[in-house]
């Protein structure tokens, strides 16, 4: 598999550079190559391996989810077959309003301060078009999910990164919220070249929840420099133990700076409907409405009005623990404590998430020499991630994926888990870890 994969990279590098520069991508597109998720999610098919890697849920979304899908499709009103309103589906904005709306404690206009998209990714991408000049600088916390930096660069933009560093505390288990950024670090970013800063809270992949007061600080220098603010909240219902998740847009002045991202894909378990949204002041959203009308036009009818009727029923029983916003957290947090003794039983160090899907685990303690000699030229947690692929049928993310070129040292000391499995897969990853234990 790796074998043909790079024998195809070659071909295609052979014929790029034979090729008539009309027939070249654009500038735009350049330094955009690798992509982690084709990439490690391929191998992981390819071996048949026990999938913690790429972040969805394995389980069933609940049954009324589903149902709402296919009566949207098959039921009286077939008119849900069509196109629907471009900036997005009536009975989805109009919901959307309501829950945000009481979370958020604000008016929200359904019509002109949402944006339905293709999945959150949608949402970003018009938002680095909308906004983003050639030249203009972006800052991307890191360690940062992927499409950050190919959306910026896309833009013509330059990323600039600030780094999340460990500051544990003696005796205490490391956890999401020991990694901080450092103040003198975050203002030297802003430049007057700032356009935007993105923050994604909470975070892939560390699980971090960021406080109130690391969000002030954030929202201060914002408005000192005029910056917009990206927030990428697609986890926002998972949050466990104490962590509570602040929304960015909701502190003094920054409604009318920030543009806030959501995913049905994550709030419901269903990554593959790809609805997603953009929230945000009317002087902020009409700009991605013109990037999405010339785009995609709408996203699909049909699972915009299942995410809307899901909303609807969810929002009947929001105060009660039967609200999937509530359930599902609660049964995450529990696969996230199983899950750590497991990691530490091979000698890797978890970093406790607050929130989200995912648990990164430090490995330095392991074998360095794993996986050395069959992919010589990976960073060490890409090589470990290949080796467990292959030889131990578990897939997973190395964090070097997560990290600037020049910090990619730094992420190649940690590997993602995705915990928002089914307990069958949770089950087998176990059992294989467990035997590997007893090899060490
Ligand atoms: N942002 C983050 C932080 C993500 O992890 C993902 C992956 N779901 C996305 C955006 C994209 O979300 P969607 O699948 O709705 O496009
Ligand atoms: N957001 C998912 C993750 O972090 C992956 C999405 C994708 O495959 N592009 O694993």
């Amino acid at each position: 598999m790796l074998r043909i994969k790079s024998n195809i990279g070659f071909q295609i590098g052979h014929m790029l550079r034979n090729m008539s520069t009309k027939l070249q991508g654009t500038k735009r597109i350049k330094d955009v190559t690798e992509n982690v998720w084709t990439e490690y999610t391929a191998l992981a098919a390819a071996h048949k391996a026990v999938n913690l890697g790429q972040g969805f849920p394995d389980f069933s979304p609940p049954d009324h989810v589903k149902k709402a899908l296919a009566t949207a499709s098959t039921g009286p009103n077939h008119l849900l077959n069509q196109y629907t309103r471009g900036t997005g589906h009536p009975k989805l904005v109009n919901i959307l309003s309501k829950v945000y709306g009481k979370l958020m404690a604000r008016d929200i206009s359904p019509m002109s301060e949402i944006l339905i998209t293709t999945g959150a990714y949608g949402a970003l991408f018009c938002t680095f078009q909308a906004f983003i000049e050639e030249g203009d600088e972006v800052i991307i916390i890191e360690p940062f999910y992927d499409c950050y930096k190919p959306m910026t660069l896309m833009a013509g933009g330059i990323p600039k990164y600030v780094p999340l560093r460990p500051k544990y505390t003696e005796g205490k288990e490391p956890s999401s919220g020991d990694w901080v950024f450092d103040l003198d670090e975050l203002k030297a970013a802003f430049t007057e070249k700032t356009k935007a800063i993105v923050v994604n809270n909470p975070h892939n992949p560390l699980g971090k929840i960021y406080n109130v007061d690391e969000l002030q600080i954030i929202a201060d220098l914002c408005k000192k420099h005029d910056v917009l603010c990206i927030s990428d909240e697609v986890y926002e219902w998972l949050q466990y133990g104490k962590a509570e998740h602040v929304r960015i847009a909701t502190l003094p002045g920054m409604w009318d700076r920030t543009v806030t991202i959501g995913s049905a894909g994550k709030t419901f378990s269903v990554t593959g409907w790809k609805i997603g949204w953009a929230m945000g002041a009317p002087h902020l959203l009409t700009h991605l409405s013109t990037v999405w009308q010339n785009c995609c036009f709408h996203s699909n009818t049909p699972a915009a009005e299942a995410v809307a009727n899901a909303f609807e029923k969810e929002l009947s029983i929001f105060d009660s623990n039967e609200c999937y916003f509530k359930s599902l957290p609660k049964e995450l947090e529990g696969k996230r404590d199983a899950l750590v003794p497991v990691l530490k039983d091979i000698g890797m160090k978890p970093i406790i998430p607050d929130g989200g899907y995912f648990m990164v685990a430090n490995i330095a303690d392991l074998d360095p020499t794993i996986g050395e000699k069959e992919f010589p030229n990976d960073f060490r947690d890409a090589r470990l991630v290949k080796w467990m692929t292959v030889h131990k049928k578990v897939a997973t993310i190395p964090c070097s994926a997560f990290f600037s070129d020049s910090n990619k040292a730094l992420g190649s000391n940690y590997v993602r888990f995705c915990f928002c499995k089914d307990e069958q897969t949770l089950t087998d990853m176990k059992a294989i870890f467990g035997e590997w234990k007893n090899e060490i």
